[in-house]
């Protein structure tokens, strides 16, 4: 093989890449459980519980459940069902919300695989009492109450209908009140305020449980956010949870992808579909194997007026020029010494230098979408464990 050591890129000194991997995305399991440690630190008293829905944010339900369970964390709320049994199945101990509630005829399911739904509606609640009537059991469960997001939650007259029924909390063990913020990652926002007085008021209509109502964003809002569980996701994953504000969580993610071929574009020619990027001197351009498919945003198409998407080969910047494709992109490598922008050179696409942020900033997204899509089809290596 051509590369040595030495030129491999960092994305492959947590694990053994092979030799068929095109793109490789690197999580840092360290930064993440450090990450866990700081929002757990910053909570005080409050359990700091892992949001790991969507494959953990793209970026593998399961090892994600793994290390954060090794960090210290016993609660997780997912969004479905699936990911659920797929977290008991390697945590039979921890504590498992379901945020999508409670799917209609699907109890058997919560019940068998000792999964919490989180109750949104007065029908939910119903089907759960019923369902616990039947077999004998109080099983647990959470009620999310809505205090102005109008998104999934118990509306505030029916949250005040339910706490008059004291009898609707004989048949379920209610191990927990949540509700969700709207505007948590814009400190400034009014919104905060009133959502946490809304949920305070509403809260004291109902028999008394662990509460829960700070995400990322709602952690930085402060202690009076934090009550007895607070659930971050995207702040565990090194995204940016207030907008407009250093991001203090250390990266988690580095995504390299493989240089396919290098060659040499005489001006006059273009680039790619569309023919958006017209070369005006002599350049060498390199089609690196990572595309929309791979979660690479094709927004990030070269040039866009605005300074776009840049990788790294070492300490040389290459911009992404001409349109991402499905499969591939293409970058400048003309300022590159050749020997290190080569066939099966390795370009880091998001690293310390560019991260997750700064590429949403630039496709107009966030770094929730950019991580979810992320992964699906590049390779993972999982680094900073012990094995
Ligand atoms: C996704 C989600 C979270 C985590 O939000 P982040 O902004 O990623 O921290 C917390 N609570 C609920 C109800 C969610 O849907």
């Amino acid at each position: 093989m051509a590369d040595t050591a030495q030129e491999r890129p960092a994305a492959t000194d947590g694990g053994t890449v092979p030799s068929d991997a095109r793109a490789v995305l690197r999580i840092d399991l360290a930064a993440l459980g450090a990450n866990w440690a700081r929002l757990d630190a910053a909570t005080g008293d409050a359990e700091c519980a892992g949001v790991i829905k969507a494959d953990a944010y793209g970026l593998g339900l399961e090892e994600i459940a793994h290390a954060l369970t090794c960090q210290g964390c016993r609660t997780f709320f997912v969004a479905t069902l699936d990911e659920g049994r797929r977290i008991r199945h390697v945590q039979p101990g921890a504590t498992i919300y379901v945020l999508d509630g409670l799917l209609p005829g699907a109890e058997d399911y919560y019940a068998g695989f000792d999964l919490r739904p989180v109750l949104s509606s007065l029908d939910e609640v119903a089907d759960w009492r019923s369902y616990c009537r039947r077999l004998g059991r109080r099983l647990p469960a959470a009620l999310h109450i809505d205090t102005g997001i109008n998104r999934l939650g118990i509306p505030d007259g029916d949250v005040r209908a339910l706490g008059a029924d004291r009898a609707a909390f004989n048949d379920f063990d209610l191990t927990l009140i949540m509700s969700h913020l709207a505007c948590a990652d814009d400190q400034a926002s009014p919104k905060n305020e009133a959502q946490r007085r809304k949920f305070d008021t509403l809260r004291a209509m109902l028999p008394k449980a662990k509460a829960s109502l700070a995400n990322s964003g709602g952690v930085f809002l402060g202690p009076k956010y934090h009550y007895d569980i607070v659930r971050p996701g995207i702040a565990l994953y090194g995204g940016r949870a207030l907008t407009g504000q250093p991001n203090p969580m250390q990266q988690v993610v580095q995504l390299t992808a493989r240089i396919l071929q290098v060659r040499e574009v005489p001006p006059g020619e273009t680039v790619g579909y569309g023919a958006i990027w017209r070369v005006d001197a002599p350049a060498r351009i390199a089609t690196v194997a990572c595309g929309y498919a791979d979660g690479f945003l094709r927004a990030l198409s070269g040039p866009t007026g605005q300074p776009g998407a840049v990788g790294y080969i070492r300490e040389h910047p290459v911009p992404v020029v001409g349109r991402v494709s499905m499969d591939l992109l293409t970058v400048d490598v003309t300022n590159v010494p050749p020997d290190l922008a080569r066939r099966g050179g390795w370009v880091e696409i998001i690293g310390d230098r560019v991260t997750v942020d700064d590429l949403t900033d630039m496709a107009g997204t966030i770094g929730y979408e950019l991580l979810t899509r992320l992964g699906r089809r590049v390779h993972r290596v999982y680094a900073g464990v012990e094995r």
